[in-house]
């Protein structure tokens, strides 16, 4: 039989970007798949806060073996900056241009460009928490590139590459980026 899963998010794009990593020995459900209306309040001050507050939630209403994520994009220039506010880094609108707008203006005169994305995934199984990293490390350009992707892609080029993230399309950004890094840890574990 297959194992299930929860993956609380309803953002179709992440799930189907997972699924594809975990193949089809694993069945993955959203919180829409399992009758969950609930916008899980994101109140913890770390990405693995976040991601283990959303994971409990599922896990204490629904009893199921479930995970949840949380990304953020740090700034070592900015101490780590917009990292867990990364969504509402410039108001609670969840504005990509205007979160780009805010950074860049940060960021304005700055030499040092380096930056990361990280995503932590937090997994509940069998009643035990288990917590997964992936990093792309990287550099925020000057000038907004590409319009592929969401958020932060056109000023994040990833290292060893020389377009931002929205340039190279998604088919590419999956492979490399921070989610498919975590993705793959948590993908071995479950397997
Ligand atoms: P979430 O935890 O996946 O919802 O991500 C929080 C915020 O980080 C998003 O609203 C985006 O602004 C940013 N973000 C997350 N993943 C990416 C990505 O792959 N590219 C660009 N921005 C991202």
């Amino acid at each position: 039989m297959r194992k299930k899963f929860v993956f609380a998010t309803n953002n179709a794009h992440k799930l189907e970007e997972v699924s594809a990593i975990l193949g089809d020995k694993i069945e993955l459900l959203s919180m829409k798949d399992i009758g969950c209306q609930a916008d899980i309040p994101e109140t913890a001050d770390t990405l693995e806060g976040n991601a283990l507050l959303k994971a409990r939630y599922i896990y204490e209403h629904y009893h199921t073996d479930c995970f949840a994520d949380d990304t953020g994009l740090e700034v070592e220039a900015l101490n780590g900056a917009p990292g867990v506010y990364s969504a509402r880094y410039a108001g609670d609108a969840h504005n990509s241009e205007a979160n780009m707008r805010k950074l860049l203006q940060e960021l304005e005169g700055v030499e040092n460009r380096k930056a990361r994305f990280r995503t932590v995934f937090a997994l509940i199984a069998d009643g035990k928490e288990h917590l997964f990293e992936g990093i792309v490390k990287g550099e925020i350009v000057k000038v907004r590139k590409g319009t592929s992707g969401f958020g932060y892609d056109p000023i994040f080029v990833p290292e060893g590459y020389t377009q931002t993230f929205a340039e190279m399309g998604n088919e590419l950004k999956n492979k490399i980026s921070h989610r498919a890094v975590a993705t793959q840890k948590l993908c071995k574990f479950l397997k």
